[in-house]
């Protein structure tokens, strides 16, 4: 029995952890190195066992001296991530963790297993401070950012566990990342991009999962939405817009205030410019609420005009949280909505909503603690 949690929310705003090896890019590794009086190719054997061999526990890196792995432990390898609890479903095809950061902040990652891949869903950030009304992380407000180290050993992790068969079904392969868990990403901005970095670099410099089966979402911070594209990443960019009107938006999404849909949209074509790839635009569908045929035909013509064929439209059945007053649509909605959306010429598919029997909309799962 696990011994009940504070909840994430009743936590008080906290520190980042101290630097940890996967906070560092190749100079500062050797730079480190230098630091403790090492020899800088110990940079590169000890990356290789964390991105390679997946490795985080100094003590088992076998191929370094003795002293050489207490150093490191005390430098580099600070406790970042505890399960706090695994919990799983769809027969054992999704497994949530519930993790305890090394100052107490919960945060939690999904793995998600099909026939042809195996996704992670990691957090960026513990809590958020996007507001979202439907959102169960979003009443909780921000805790606090994570480090990169914190949002790359989610995926390390996870690579580990599947590799050794630690998870329902058999030994596999990690293949895919979707930066959707709890936290708006591209407001932890700096420690995400580098984090991609981390994800998508060979050994042994990151974790040489492929940029195609990387998806970082937003709720469309405009501004950082064409940071990205400048970086020189092809990741995939999810656009949560929900509804495409900013009357209700401005009430669902609160950041379009700030940003309406026009300068989403925009700031979206700029990433799908820039990059080559298409936008995936994610659309909680919400009974009574967005799920209305000439909000569907609305978003189609907007995507439509603003970024042609290089749009995908997910519609994500709302997975209500307990005691709130959103529900998703009755399943006669939906497909309404999807096909007024094709209708103007947008791909729209409803996604698979796994999880829902374990709490895995983002957020719940550390707000029930
Ligand atoms: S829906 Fe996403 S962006 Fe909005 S509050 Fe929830 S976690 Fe934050």
């Amino acid at each position: 029995m696990t011994a009940p949690l504070p909840l994430v929310f009743d936590a008080p705003r906290r520190g980042m952890p101290p630097r940890h090896l996967a906070d560092l890019d190749a100079d500062g590794r050797r730079a480190a190195m230098v630091e403790l009086g090492l020899p800088k190719f110990r940079a590169d054997q000890i990356a290789r066992q964390y991105y390679g061999r997946l490795q985080a526990d100094p003590a088992a890196m076998t191929d370094l001296p003795a002293a050489v792995r207490d150093t490191i432990a005390g430098a580099l390898f600070p406790p970042l991530l505890t399960p706090v609890r695994h919990i799983a479903c769809d027969s054992g095809e999704t497994r949530k963790t519930l993790w305890r950061a090394g100052d107490g902040t919960l945060l939690e990652s999904v793995l998600m297993r099909y026939p042809d891949r195996a996704t992670l869903c990691i957090s960026s950030q513990a809590g958020c401070g996007m507001a979202c009304p439907f959102c169960a992380t979003g009443q909780g407000g921000l805790n606090r950012n994570l480090s990169t180290a914190e949002i790359v050993d989610q995926v390390r992790a996870a690579a580990a566990d599947l590799r050794d068969g630690a998870v329902p079904g058999g030994a596999g392969r990690l293949s895919n990342i979707v930066f959707m868990g709890m936290g708006e990403p591209l407001a932890n901005y700096k420690r995400v991009v580098n984090a991609v970095r981390r994800i998508v670099s060979p050994a042994p410099d990151g974790l040489g999962i492929s940029q195609r089966n990387v998806v970082v979402s937003t709720v469309g911070l405009a501004p950082a939405i064409r940071k990205l594209a400048d970086e020189g990443l092809s990741v995939t960019l999810a656009v949560s817009l929900h509804t495409p009107d900013d009357e209700l938006r401005d009430t669902l999404v609160p950041v379009n205030n700030r940003w309406p849909v026009a300068e989403v949209l925009d700031a979206a074509r700029y990433y799908a410019d820039k990059t080559g790839r298409r936008i995936s635009v994610e659309y909680a569908l919400i009974r009574d609420i967005n799920d209305h045929p000439w909000r569907a035909e609305m978003l189609g013509a907007k995507l439509h005009k603003a970024l042609g064929s290089r749009v995908h439209v997910n519609v994500i059945p709302l997975n209500p949280t307990p005691g709130s007053k959103w529900d998703a649509s009755p399943k006669p909605v939906e497909r309404e909505f999807v096909r007024r959306v094709e209708a103007q010429g947008v791909p729209c598919t409803v996604r698979d909503t796994r999880g829902q029997e374990i709490a895995a909309a983002c957020g719940q799962l550390a707000a029930e603690g």
